[in-house]
């Protein structure tokens, strides 16, 4: 019963989504679980540009910028099968298992993923620790 996107929240300056495929950025792709925001220019499952790409999911795709070749694309993210937030498709926000999945609504009903998805989230919950201001060692 997950399947109707109605108009969530209260963003109420919504406008009506443009469905074209249009070739320049038409909005912001705002990751709601980390701080990544970046222009998209297309969402759905064909991006345009290229020739036989079906995406599983409908994403939000920018075009690469770093190819010159016209099918360069990135996928951004997507919105989490569940509770329909929007997530980018880093591995600390969510996760692909037939749909799109974030990480919060996958811990609370991680019981219902094979354990491999279960031993490689665990892999994830490793805190990524850099040693941002490491006092250099000096002998
Ligand atoms: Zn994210
Ligand atoms: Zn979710």
């Amino acid at each position: 019963m997950w399947g109707t996107p109605s108009k969530g929240g209260g963003d109420s300056r919504v406008n009506e989504m443009a469905r074209e495929a249009e070739h320049r950025p038409v909005g912001v792709f705002e990751c709601q679980l980390c701080a990544l925001a970046a222009p998209y220019s297309y969402v759905g499952q064909k991006p345009p540009d290229t020739q036989s790409v079906i995406l599983l999911e409908e994403s939000y795709v920018m075009k690469d910028p770093f190819t010159p070749d016209k099918a360069g694309f990135l996928i951004l993210g997507s919105r989490c099968s569940v509770c329909s937030r929007l997530v980018c498709v880093g591995p600390e926000c969510s996760l692909f298992y037939a749909r799109r999945f974030c990480l919060p609504c996958v811990q609370e009903n991680i019981q219902a993923f094979p354990r491999e998805i279960r031993q490689d989230l665990e892999k994830r919950a490793v805190p990524a620790r850099r040693p941002a201001s490491q006092p250099s060692s000096q002998t």
